[in-house]
């Protein structure tokens, strides 16, 4: 039986690992794959104290910190099912293993949601990306597309409107679903324009991308728009399905945490994209993890001798 088991390989996953095994407690990561959303991860600027990595090396680091301890690493496994127990849950793996534990911190993160149309795959990270607060200085004086008129993709607008020359916002629907104070601030920056009923469906360039290509919905005309950039907003899906009827979800299926980390469930304890939390970062995704570390340990001794 685990004292603390760590469900993702995360940032948020590696920090919990190693925060627990600092505590001479027995400990383990269950991972799909070791290093989640970083391993996709091409520069990175933003890690504090590190002025720019990248995502493979940064996973490296993780993973030599974590073997660092007595951490049971099982990489290459998928949770299926999280199943609460009195003092003791277990946590069901794809492959039909069951793993016992005292305490578990869910860590599985997220995935953006893509919109699927030729060129996005191939021009991510050359063109094509998902996250304002990371990538938008790369495109400091160039034209950029974001998709999606809800909050985030208004938040974004605005945002990238003070980094790059030009900002053209792309809705699919015919209005746009952001608070009244965001779309109001959007209209009055110089260098966005809103195009409602655009349906994006195709990310041009040769080496990186050059344009794209939507269609009007309401005359059927397809259109091209000349750029350097796109940050597709349309959603981030949290990896929680797996938790679905076992702990309290958003409507969104964010797992609901406290400020302490602590999920509808006694000893289960989530933190990183997959939670409430706002702001999917690596260094807040790390924060989180230790924080849910120490609550789980706190948990421990609350209950049991650890
Ligand atoms: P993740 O990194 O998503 O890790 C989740 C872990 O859980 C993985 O190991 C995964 O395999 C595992 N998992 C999922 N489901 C299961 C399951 N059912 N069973 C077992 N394991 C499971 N942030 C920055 O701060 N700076 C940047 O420059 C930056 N650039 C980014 C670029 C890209 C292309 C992307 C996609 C993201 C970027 N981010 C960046 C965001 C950052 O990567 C995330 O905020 C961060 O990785 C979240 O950490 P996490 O540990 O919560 O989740």
């Amino acid at each position: 039986v685990f004292d603390v088991l760590v469900v993702g390989g995360g940032p948020a996953g590696a920090a919990a690992a190693i925060y627990a095994a600092r505590k001479g407690i027995r400990t383990g990561v269950v991972a799909e794959r070791f290093g989640g959303q970083v391993m996709d991860t091409m520069a990175i600027e933003n890690f504090i104290s590190v002025k720019y990595t990248e995502g493979p090396k940064l996973v490296a680091s993780l993973e030599e910190h974590v073997r660092e301890y007595d951490v049971d690493v099982m990489n290459l496994q998928r949770v299926a099912q999280l199943v609460p127990g009195e003092g003791v849950h277990e946590v069901k793996l794809d492959n039909g293993a069951v793993l016992k534990a005292k305490s578990v911190i869910v860590a599985t993160g997220a995935r953006w949601r893509e919109m699927n149309v030729p060129g996005e795959r191939e021009f991510r990270g050359k063109g094509v990306a998902y996250c304002p607060h990371c990538d938008g200085p790369l495109f400091k004086g160039k034209r950029v597309a974001v998709i999606g008129g809800g909050n985030s993709g208004v938040e974004a607008a605005i945002d990238l409107a003070g980094v790059v020359a030009h900002v053209t916002l792309l809705e699919f629907a015919d209005e746009l679903r952001a608070d009244a104070v965001l779309q109001k601030k959007l209209h009055s920056l110089p260098n966005v324009t809103v195009i409602k009923s655009a349906q994006t469906t195709e990310v041009t360039g040769s080496d990186k991308v050059d344009g794209l290509v939507y269609k009007d919905r309401a005359s059927g005309e397809v259109r091209r728009i000349e750029l350097e950039g796109i940050f597709v907003q349309i959603g981030l899906l949290p990896n929680t399905d797996f938790a679905k009827g076992t702990l309290e979800l958003t409507r969104f299926g964010e797992i609901i945490v406290d400020a302490r980390g602590q999920t509808s469930v006694p000893g289960i304890f989530a933190a990183g994209d997959c939670t409430t939390v706002p702001y999917k970062q690596i260094i807040i995704a790390m924060g989180e993890g230790a924080k849910a570390s120490l609550s789980a340990f706190d948990h421990l001794i609350r209950s049991s001798a650890p």
